[in-house]
């Protein structure tokens, strides 16, 4: 078998919402298709892959760079002999071959781009939904038959007041989601107050609310942030500080008694392993939010999975970032503790299939081969238009 071609394409995901940090006025994403000769259902089989928001599209990368080394390699440096199919875990060899370690930069998004379309291909290949892949080859053989899914929203955006940030959650519950995520220290402290307390208004209680940073913070701000929320008994406090600030997690650790979460930023195996070791984060309580689709994929990701267990993590601690259907996939196969959700956000890359039944927060898995793209439309058109 082997790989015909790989196509690539910058795609906008712009939006006018904004978080503490950046807006998503000029957001762009990279979509790829490897198109294989394997034939399924008569037709080739073609992986698809994309990078999750909030990373732009890393184009110069892919083309210049880690898609001819994909299309230059040998079909046996690339191949699993037994199985006849991609072989992601030599594939991530080849795309990191002349790759200094460090200083990951967004090459990780780029090769977590590709990852998540030899997944997808080889899941196609073997003619499963990679849940079930994941779990009968790295797993228990046992899938979660729902993961449980939160709503990511409360972003500032122009005209946005109390009454809409309400409205917006009470949509998010109506919908069936449990649990909201709003955005914070992108406004004054007292204001930030205002809309956490708008938000408690309509949920059923602070462990229904998550509040999400986006890195704003220095110490003392977030310790004093920290205090003014400490009483609400949030869901989790997310990236506070800097997200590679080890030590202002750890000191915040000292202040801020309630769960916290962070990593969505961290794009390295070496970086989660820092975070484990030095941000003083507690396996009971806190919450890893790694995101494959920047990180390298899901290759990198089982290397974190290893990694914590070895520090006393359990896998359930881990809710991905990025509200797309490879970490859900994840989730139901390796067993994390859910996935990030965008209802309305992002679209049409987050999301998870149509159709699928969605009660209680907890959201079920379609029953095709591979990550599932194609049953969800919208985002099944958009791939559709490369590959093939
Ligand atoms: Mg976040």
């Amino acid at each position: 078998m082997k790989i015909i071609k790989v196509d690539e394409k910058t795609v906008p995901i712009s939006s006018e919402i904004s978080n503490a940090f950046i807006d998503f006025s000029k957001m762009t994403a990279s979509i790829v298709a490897i198109t294989t000769d394997v034939i399924r259902d008569g037709k080739p089989v073609i992986g698809y892959g994309f990078n999750s928001n909030g990373r732009y599209a890393p184009t110069g990368l892919l083309n210049d760079r880690f898609i001819p080394r994909l299309l230059e390699a040998k079909a046996q440096d690339i191949i699993n002999d037994e199985e006849n199919n991609l072989d992601p875990f030599k594939i991530h060899d080849i795309l990191m071959q002349n790759e200094k370690p460090g200083g990951h930069g967004e090459r990780s998004v780029a090769v977590g781009v590709l990852d998540m379309a030899i997944w997808d291909a080889v899941a196609k290949i073997e003619s499963k939904p990679l849940y079930r892949l994941l779990s009968e080859r790295y797993g228990d053989g046992q899938v979660d038959d729902k993961v449980f899914v939160y709503a990511a929203g409360g972003y500032y955006s122009p005209g946005k007041g109390l009454k809409e940030l309400q409205d917006e959650m009470k949509n998010y519950l109506d919908l069936g989601y449990t649990h909201v995520k709003m955005k914070v220290g992108g406004a004054p402290l007292h204001e930030d107050l205002k809309r956490i307390e708008a938000v408690l208004e309509v949920v059923p209680s602070g462990q229904h609310l998550a509040v999400d940073v986006n890195g704003k913070f220095n110490l003392k701000e977030a310790i004093e942030f920290g205090e003014k929320i400490e009483d609400y008994n949030l869901f989790w406090y997310e990236e506070v500080g800097d997200p590679l600030d080890y030590r202002l997690q750890a000191v915040l650790s000292e202040h801020y008694p309630n769960p916290m979460a962070t990593g969505e930023n961290l794009f390295s195996f070496q970086d989660a392993t820092n975070l484990i070791r030095y941000a003083g984060l507690n396996p009971k309580k806190d919450y890893l939010q790694f995101d494959c689709a920047l990180s390298y994929g899901l290759v990198e990701y089982m290397k974190i999975l290893d990694m914590l267990e070895r520090n006393g993590w359990s896998s359930r601690r881990c809710i991905p970032h990025g509200g797309h259907q490879l970490s859900l996939n994840i989730a139901a196969g390796l067993k994390l503790g859910g996935n990030e959700s965008y209802p309305g956000v992002f679209q049409p890359f987050g999301g998870f299939a149509d159709n699928c039944a969605f009660e209680d927060g907890y959201v079920s898995l379609p029953s095709i081969p591979g990550i599932g793209f194609e049953a969800k439309e919208n985002l099944y058109t958009e791939l559709a238009k490369i590959g093939g």
